[in-house]
């Protein structure tokens, strides 16, 4: 039976801390690692539950760490409820060192839907797992597993559940969500079109998909559709064909260029965040100066940049490639930030004396509030405790 059990915050307390571990690039792992540490050194008498992709991918490293009671994979993760009641019962004792308590990590094949919230504002509805691309940098798929999704009927009561519980913004996420229906022989686009049906006051974001499948008719339907907002984000990686094609990314950077010129014919006011990898093995000189001239081109709104880290098991460990040295890797993400930072400002510029619809969120700043506008603008103004979690529309 479980107890109900108090989520508290950082400055309380706490019996049971649960760190739910990123393994993307190597800096993840570090700042994994980190706030474990931090967490044994606060709370030396909380019992400490490592899981997520890191804790599937090395759970003997994770438990070397001192401090560290459980390491639990994907989908050991599901039996923290359960483990939290035995805690109880081993409340202030620590585990010996040599005793720490890895669970059998098996492969990952479940699908877990859930939805959560950050706010009462927005509401994550999770809609697929796992991914089959295998691109030769990532390790995605060795800790998430294959790709698969509930059904459409499933997704769309979970997401009616968070509208009705209060949430104004529905962010549809996956790892690989434009692969959704693989496992139920449905399409990712019905999808899209059940959750523009459900009932309320609210909007849609899709997190990110990847080029190849963000299709002109996807597209066109955000374009015309009730709830979704004008929001885009894509994985270009590179701006390089030579080196996409060692990644083994599925398109082209002359299909990405299109994707982008067709949801800035249908949507000239649509964010756009790219995800950006520089200094990936056989980036050579010539591959970065190509790559760069592309992206400064591209209209876009935002890069999310990520510097290149070897990844143990990964493919691209075993091609021959010019390796990029770690500073050059540095600067060249350096180069990319400011390149960035240039194109937000442009589009932030271009928005100007434009109306638009914020989302007022709860959190109080000095004695301003923040929310975003349907394309993704943050925007401030006074605090007022009765606009939390409503529209407004403004004046840009
Ligand atoms: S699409 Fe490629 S980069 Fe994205 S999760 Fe799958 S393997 Fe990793």
């Amino acid at each position: 039976m479980l107890r109900a059990h108090q989520r508290v915050s950082l400055n309380e307390i706490p019996d049971v801390c649960v760190v739910n571990t990123c393994s993307v690039t190597d800096a993840a792992d570090h700042k994994d690692r980190q706030t474990i540490n931090q967490l044994h050194r606060k709370y030396p008498d909380a019992i400490i539950i490592v899981t997520g992709c890191y804790a599937q991918l090395q759970p003997e490293q994770i438990s070397k760490i001192p401090g560290v009671d459980y390491v639990l994979g994907q989908n050991e993760k599901y039996d923290i409820p359960a483990l939290i009641d035995e805690v109880e019962m081993r409340r202030g004792e620590k585990m010996q060192e040599g005793k720490i308590r890895v669970a059998a990590i098996r492969e990952v094949d479940d699908f877990h839907g859930v939805h959560s919230a950050d706010d009462r504002t927005r509401c994550f509805i999770k809609v697929q797992d796992g991914c089959n691309y295998f691109c030769t940098y990532c390790t995605i798929p060795y800790a998430r597993g294959k790709s698969r999704n509930p059904k459409i009927e499933d997704v769309i009561k979970d997401a009616q559940v968070a509208l009705d519980q209060g949430a104004k913004e529905l962010i549809i996420t996956g790892v690989n969500i434009g692969d959704f229906g693989r496992s139920t022989s449905e399409q990712f686009i019905d999808l899209l079109r059940a959750f523009d049906l459900l009932n309320g006051d609210y909007r849609v974001r899709i997190s990110s998909c990847e080029p190849n499948l963000l299709t002109d008719e996807i597209i066109d339907f955000v374009a015309n559709s009730k709830h979704f907002a004008p929001h885009f984000h894509i994985p270009l990686q590179s701006g390089s064909n030579e080196v996409l094609a060692i990644m083994k990314r599925r398109y082209t950077r002359e299909l990405f260029a299109e994707r982008v010129q067709h949801i800035r014919k249908v949507m000239p006011h649509a964010f756009i965040g790219v995800d950006c990898m520089v200094g990936v093995r056989g980036e050579t000189q010539e591959c970065w100066e190509d790559y760069l001239s592309f992206i400064k081109e591209l209209d876009v709104s935002q890069l999310h940049v990520f510097t290149y880290s070897e990844r143990a098991n990964t493919r691209m460990l075993e091609l021959d490639l010019y390796v990029v040295p770690k500073a050059e890797r540095q600067r060249r993400s350096k180069i990319l930030h400011e390149v960035s930072e240039k194109k937000t400002r442009d589009f932030y510029a271009r928005h100007l004396g434009r109306k638009s619809v914020v989302l007022w969120e709860s959190k109080k700043e000095g004695d301003q509030m923040s929310g975003f506008t349907d394309n993704y603008i943050k925007v401030y103004g006074p605090y007022k405790k009765e606009k939390i979690n409503t529209f407004e529309d403004i004046l840009l």
